[in-house]
């Protein structure tokens, strides 16, 4: 019922909602008119807060269940792309809400409050668009981005194989062109989404050549999911984010036609490193909706539990942990506000979204941790929410670029400024 209202509130704040004849469709929103300012505009509070209402009534209530089974959460999913809470940056062009990295942060962070699992598996979509997005001509554009607006499709991004995730062009899966096509053989691991993609952006290495430079050996494709020699392996079990479907997927000489390169042959590392300028700032507001949870979850649970006589809370070290948490959660927001509103103002923002992607991935585990310390015995019990936290906050850490990589980066990023 609440969906309808926010449907309603928000159709009058401009939003198209996919899959709906609503055809109301939003200017990009700027998120700045120069100047500094942390005010946002109408239409980012109503996204906010449709995200926000959608989270605590639809996907709070379901995520306990979601991570014992480790089912997909299809119907969150669905009802998240009728709402428009998927996919908000897909091109106008291509039927999407053409909505700025910022903006689907705002989102992003909210999704994740309600569950992580569910904010990756909808947050893969956006890593595996991101590539088209960016590289994608006009008909690859409208064909595969279009038809992820026409109906709750799901995508993935294939890179990282079983013995090459941080060394990108370590990579193995080969790709060989014969007349019209590429033919791929190889695997590919930890593919989030891996069962349930339409579609895969898929990175082989084109120039067999070890002396070959990374910028030039290999290629981007873009590759239906349903293409013969395509074998998608089991779900696995990961510590967290259970509900999300991370599969490893083997190749066997499976046919790629040449118009689903992406850009050229040659051009595929750029483009898959590329798209992390983009997608790292979600991947930091994921991690700051974690740690907003564990803050909120602990905060409440501090202000009802007694010992000695007096709330938890009223006792000074859980109080200045309270705070701590609070300082922590209020600065990775305003690192990937940051990294995003650069990337959306055209500036090259590497630097700042891998501050953003290591600080939030860390605070999330330090956020969470704390967050069962204040919860004592009831912390480490799956009764209570934030045992689940702490699982699912160890991903951050992880995926898109480990917490080593992004200092690897940023200290790259740093040491080149001072470089005469
Ligand atoms: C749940 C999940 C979902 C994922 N989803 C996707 C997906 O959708 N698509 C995709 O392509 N991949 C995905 N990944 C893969 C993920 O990006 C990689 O696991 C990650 O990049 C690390 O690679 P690796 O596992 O091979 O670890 P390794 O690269 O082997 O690293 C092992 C350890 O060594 C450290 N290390 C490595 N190199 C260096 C260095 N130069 N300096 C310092 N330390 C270093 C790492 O930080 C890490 O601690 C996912 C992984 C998981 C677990």
């Amino acid at each position: 019922m609440f969906l309808n209202k926010l449907i309603k509130a928000s159709v009058q704040a401009g939003v198209r909602f996919q899959g709906t004849s609503v055809k109301v469709a939003p200017s990009a929103v700027r998120t700045s008119q120069g100047g500094f300012n942390f005010e946002f505009t109408d239409q980012q509070k109503e996204f906010q807060e449709l995200a926000r209402k959608f989270a605590r009534e639809e996907i709070v209530p379901a995520a306990a269940q979601y991570d014992k089974s480790g089912e997909y959460p299809v119907p969150i999913i669905t009802k998240a792309w009728e709402l428009g809470l998927m996919n908000s940056h897909i091109p106008e062009d291509c039927g999407g809400m053409g909505l700025g990295i910022f903006d689907s942060c705002l989102i992003t962070e909210e999704l994740a409050y309600g569950c992580t699992g569910v904010q990756t598996a909808i947050e893969a979509n956006s890593l595996g668009q991101m590539p088209v997005i960016l590289a994608g001509n006009d008909e690859q554009r409208k064909k595969y981005l279009g038809r992820m607006t026409e109906e709750p499709l799901m995508c993935a991004y294939c890179v990282t194989e079983p013995g090459a995730g941080s060394d990108v062009a370590g990579i193995k899966t080969r790709a060989v062109k014969k007349g019209d096509e590429y033919i791929i053989n190889g695997q590919k691991m930890w593919i989030t989404n891996g069962g349930k993609a339409n579609w895969y952006f898929l990175l082989a290495r084109s120039d067999p050549d070890p002396k070959c430079p990374a910028s030039k050996a290999f290629t981007g494709f873009i590759l239906e999911a349903d293409t013969p020699g395509v074998q998608i392996g089991r779900k696995e079990m990961n510590m967290g984010q259970r509900c999300s479907d991370t599969r490893g997927i083997t190749f066997e000489d499976v046919r790629i036609p040449k118009e689903n390169v992406l850009i050229g042959e040659g051009a595929g590392f750029k483009i898959a490193m590329g798209a992390f300028d983009k997608t790292r700032p979600p991947v930091a507001a994921g991690a700051t909706g974690l740690a907003q949870r564990a803050l909120d979850e602990a905060t409440n649970y501090a202000m009802e539990r007694k010992t000695f006589g007096k709330l938890i809370a009223e006792h000074q070290a859980v109080a200045f942990l309270l705070a701590e948490m609070a300082m922590k959660v209020e600065l990775a927001r305003m690192a990937y506000q940051r990294s995003a509103w650069e990337v959306d103002e055209g500036r090259r923002n590497t630097y700042y979204a891998s501050i953003a992607k290591a600080f939030a991935g860390d605070i999330a585990n330090q956020v969470a941790s704390d967050a069962v310390q204040v919860f004592g015995g009831n912390g480490f019990n799956s009764e209570y929410p934030v045992e689940k936290l702490m699982r699912d906050a160890k991903i951050y850490q992880i995926y898109e670029g480990t917490a080593q990589i992004q200092r690897l980066i940023i200290s790259r990023e740093h040491l080149a400024r001072y470089r005469k």
